[in-house]
């Protein structure tokens, strides 16, 4: 199973080591043709100003939001979680995002009391010990449309409760930065999301497609 990871900017190589490792094979996406050939897309954190200027001038803006909208699963991680946003605030005025999970994010969220910390979390959906999860100048969710799951919440300190990972569909993002642990179960669970989309639809849903048919 082939995934790429947005090529444009940022810690692009800690995500490709992070999903060989967690069974997929990963290349790098710079090009609509490259997009055109995965199964799952990962984009990185860096900075989304830049990464949205890029995906601008690597024609890659539309066929990134035409895959999502054919039901790409798509993972962002910080900068990465920014770009898949329905509504950005504090970007920059001509910054654009891809788009896909209804959410409002605001950029560099935590920066007003602390630029980057790290801190323990409860990840539903991830089973074992709570998640170590590192915050660059990260983003927070600031709120979330009725299709949204609330994967994770800051636990404790100023900023307690705020949402940092959350689920739509095929699509997953997270405020922090998994691919820098060396913890594998972010990476894990998308590779799972990828599996599920390529395999078609559960054998629940086809029946239930069948029923109103
Ligand atoms: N502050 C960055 C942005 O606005 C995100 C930081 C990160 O990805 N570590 O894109």
């Amino acid at each position: 199973m082939v995934i790429g990871v947005l090529a444009l900017q940022g810690d692009v190589r800690e995500h490709l080591h992070a999903l060989n490792a967690a069974g997929a094979s990963a290349i790098p996406v710079r090009r609509p043709a490259e997009l055109a050939a995965v199964e799952g897309l990962v984009v990185p954190g860096g900075e989304s100003t830049t990464m949205s200027r890029l995906a601008g001038v690597f024609g890659l803006l539309e066929p990134v939001r035409a895959r999502i909208a054919g039901g790409l699963p798509v993972y962002g991680s910080c900068a990465g979680m920014i770009m898949l946003a329905r509504t950005v605030l504090d970007g920059r005025d001509d910054q654009q995002s891809f788009g896909g999970i209804d959410m409002v994010v605001r950029r560099n969220a935590f920066g007003r009391q602390v630029d980057s910390f790290e801190t323990d979390l409860a990840f539903t959906g991830v089973d074992g010990d709570p998640m170590h999860a590192v915050f660059i100048r990260a983003p927070w969710v600031e709120q979330v449309g009725p299709g949204v799951e609330v994967l994770a919440r800051v636990d404790g300190g100023v900023a307690d409760g705020r949402v940092v990972a959350v689920r739509q569909g095929n699509l997953l993002a997270t405020s922090f930065h998994p691919e820098l642990t060396g913890d594998l179960r972010v990476h894990e669970l998308f590779v799972r999301m990828v599996r599920e989309a390529a395999a078609g639809p559960t054998k629940d849903v086809q029946e239930k497609e069948e029923a109103v048919r």
